[in-house]
């Protein structure tokens, strides 16, 4: 009989509750919460939910603003408990500000909840977190945050700005795995869980669940077998960044928007986020016509250039984690100006001397 073979993904020992405890710390370092995290072993998407079934419940008003597609995911989950949902829509090349947020819950004095996505990496826009968190700080509303596209490439500072319940993944800017995410909760809004009697328990979306069987207990003892690889490749993506230095991971996504955005003017392609400053570090969407047609020439081309199709007349060039650089931004530019038969050099020029501008700054 043969043994099978060794494999570095396999056969590992189990993860003790004592480094899950780490890793947990390690993010709540990242985000420099006091609140409590929680690692939420799933894609982003199963802390959202979480969240607003937890918060949210008959009776509950829920103003939701939609900055880009998540935004309608929101809306839909908070429906569908119950609540009743003011949708704050602004076009998605723009950001919201926190004037239009104080006049809807001026509006809506009721409001118990905010739902708001920080940088959509779909659409490439921001928001202007700080201003907003004021505004809803001041009436009083649960505040929760999407900040999976916005960890690791720009500012994020949840307690200063006042969320309550701040979710992130690893798979945008942090460089790392898409299978496991996680939440800062804040008293406010653990004691908000606790009073609602809709609030998932003994389920897969609950956070009280891990609250009762997992802090509570003083991490001792986890509930049930970790996802092991997830969490070693979460810890591992917390360990890089460490090393680079938070301030230099968020410099090179600041650095790879402005390039290209630079190398993209030098194309003739203008940015689908007019206002620079309403542009996303995470990622630049570009208005490209034929663009589904255009990304996929690029991409024969260039296989590895960090390029989508974002519509019908929009390309992404997805700059973040790894890409946030200047090779893979000039990459994506070359790509581009390829399948337009344009020549490159202008692009690459331009977005060379945009890169060193926002490195020296
Ligand atoms: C990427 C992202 C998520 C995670 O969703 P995916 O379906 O895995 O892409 C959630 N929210 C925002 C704002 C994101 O950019």
């Amino acid at each position: 009989m043969n043994h099978p073979a060794a494999h570095p993904l396999l056969d590992l020992p189990p993860l003790t509750a004592e480094r899950f405890a780490s890793i947990e710390q390690g993010v709540a370092d990242l985000l420099g919460t006091r609140h409590e995290v929680v690692v939420t072993q799933g894609e982003a998407l199963l802390p959202l939910e979480g969240c607003i079934r937890s918060g949210a419940r008959p009776g509950s008003t829920a103003l939701n603003v939609v900055t880009g597609p998540y935004g309608n995911t929101f809306g839909n989950w908070l429906r569908d408990c119950g609540a009743a949902v003011v949708d704050l829509a602004v076009p998605f090349d723009t950001a919201v500000t926190a004037d239009q947020v104080a006049e809807a819950l001026a509006a809506h004095p009721e409001t118990d909840f905010v739902s708001l996505v920080h940088a959509e990496a779909a659409t490439g826009n921001t928001n202007p977190v700080a201003a907003i968190g004021e505004v809803v700080r001041a009436h009083g509303a649960l505040f929760m945050l999407d900040a999976v596209a916005s960890v690791g490439a720009e500012p994020l500072l949840p307690d200063e700005w006042g969320v309550d319940l701040c979710v992130i993944g690893a798979q945008k800017a942090m460089g790392g795995p898409a299978g496991v995410s996680a939440v800062s909760v804040s008293d406010r809004a653990w004691a908000r869980f606790a009073a609602n009697p809709a609030a998932p328990r003994r389920s897969y979306l609950s956070l009280l669940d891990w609250k009762e069987r997992w802090i509570d207990g003083g991490r001792k003892a986890l509930p049930h077998a970790p996802a092991q690889l997830e969490m070693l490749a979460l810890e591992a993506c917390l360990g890089r960044i460490a090393a680079e230095g938070l301030p230099a991971v968020l410099g090179r996504h600041a650095a790879a928007a402005a390039a290209t955005r630079a190398g993209a003017a030098a194309l003739g392609l203008a940015p689908y986020v007019g206002q620079a400053a309403e542009a996303a570090p995470v990622a630049t969407t570009l208005r490209v016509p034929d663009a589904p047609l255009v990304v996929a020439k690029a991409l024969t081309a260039a296989p590895s250039a960090p390029l989508a199709a974002a519509g019908p007349a929009l390309a992404r060039v997805n700059h973040y984690g790894p890409a946030a650089g200047l090779p893979a931004v000039t990459a994506a530019l070359t790509a581009l100006a390829t399948a337009l038969s344009l020549p490159p050099t202008p692009a690459v020029t331009a977005a060379t001397a945009a890169w060193s501008a926002a490195s020296a700054a």
